[in-house]
């Protein structure tokens, strides 16, 4: 069977030449006789592995010297967690932008910990659009700031990064991380469950300043401590190696392709063509206000017509598959991340004329 053009918000699309390599090496990784999932943590051959996609990584994203990289499990969920566990301090105060269904989930999270002021918000108007985040919003006492750059399931990105001065910015970029360039500098923490963009799910990833390192309370579970998994390059217990390998193999397909600002141009060209076809069509629309649009997770919906179902029946038919909107935004939604080619927007272009044609 062909592979299908998938449109999953996560998991998601993996690169080809990445699967293929994958495969290639499979049962017989390096001369070693085994498969990278049957490989000791703590070989050589493993060793390697992850010595390499830190340092792909690095490059990658000119991470500064003064940043750790943890590769992690529970995903962002648990990030929303360990980011309030390790960072409130005396005063016990973040704030946090609602941006949101998982900004939300953040929030709440927070909350168990400490005292959470959400300083912005567009939920009232169901997060059609990010908030403008001026300097004067932050609270000067809190412990740090939190932000979501990419809404998946709302499909708005922060396209400025606030400034938050002195107080650290944390981000959740599990939706857009490495689909462009960012000034990691800017940011305390930046975290992303790699089930989007970068691997299999079961990874996640976790980019800290160092000095954000060390602050937990001694209530804090060892594996909830940034300290633990940074003192041990995070190999305090088994971490997820097979995952660890794929995303090393996309850090090298990313390379390949030039980085992320050649990433950067791809993305914008696949998803200007599916705005731009939205946008002079009367029969789809976007729910999104044009400044706050994502170029990763893209809604759209046909209104004044119930076809949404037979939309993603046909399209499955054609070999374009999970386009199915959130349940809290309904109509469709095409998730295009790195990995999804610039072939796969141009499919379901052409399908949406075609459906257009036949059901206007
Ligand atoms: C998918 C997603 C999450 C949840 O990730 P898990 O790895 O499933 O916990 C959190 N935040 C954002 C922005 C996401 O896209």
């Amino acid at each position: 069977m062909k592979r299908v053009y998938n449109f999953s918000a996560g998991p998601s699309i993996l690169p080809l030449p990445v699967l293929e390599e994958a495969q290639k090496e499979l049962t017989n990784y390096h001369d070693s006789g085994m498969s990278v999932m049957e490989l000791s943590h703590r070989s050589g051959a493993f060793t390697e592995i992850i010595t390499q996609a830190e340092a792909l990584l690095r490059d990658l994203m000119q991470i500064p010297e003064n940043y750790k990289v943890l590769f992690l499990q529970g995903g962002a969920s648990q990030q929303f967690a360990m980011v309030p566990m390790n960072l409130f301090g005396e005063n016990g105060k973040a704030d946090y932008v609602n941006t949101g269904s998982w900004s939300k989930k953040a929030i709440k999270e927070a909350k168990k910990y400490g005292e959470v002021n959400v300083i912005a918000s567009s939920e009232e108007d169901n997060y059609t659009f990010i908030p403008t985040l001026n300097k004067e919003l932050f609270s000067s006492d809190a412990d740090y700031v939190h932000i979501t750059t990419n809404n998946t399931i709302e499909g708005t990105s922060i396209r400025e990064f606030p400034d938050t001065g002195d107080i650290p910015l944390v981000a959740d970029m599990s939706s857009n991380i490495l689909s462009e360039p960012v000034d990691v500098s800017k940011f305390g923490i930046i975290y992303a469950g790699a089930q989007k963009n970068i691997a299999p799910a079961g990874l996640t990833l976790v980019i800290i300043r160092e000095d954000l390192i060390g602050h937990a309370s001694d209530m804090v579970p060892t594996m909830l401590d940034y300290k633990t998994h940074s003192e041990t390059g995070s190999l305090h217990n088994t971490p997820p190696t097979f995952a660890i390998y794929i995303a090393k193999l996309v850090f090298e397909w990313l390379k390949n392709l030039g980085g992320l600002e050649a990433m950067k141009e791809i993305n914008e060209s696949k998803a200007n063509l599916l705005y731009n076809y939205i946008e002079q069509s009367d029969f789809y629309a976007s729910p999104v206000q044009k400044d706050s649009r994502s170029i990763m997770n893209i809604p759209f919906v046909i209104p004044n017509h119930d076809v949404d179902a037979e939309f993603v029946k046909e399209a499955k038919k054609e070999g374009l598959e999970t386009l199915k909107g959130h349940r809290s935004v309904g109509g469709m939604r095409a998730s295009i991340y790195n990995a999804m080619p610039l072939e796969g927007v141009e499919a379901l272009v052409d399908f949406m004329k075609r459906f257009e044609e036949k059901h206007k």
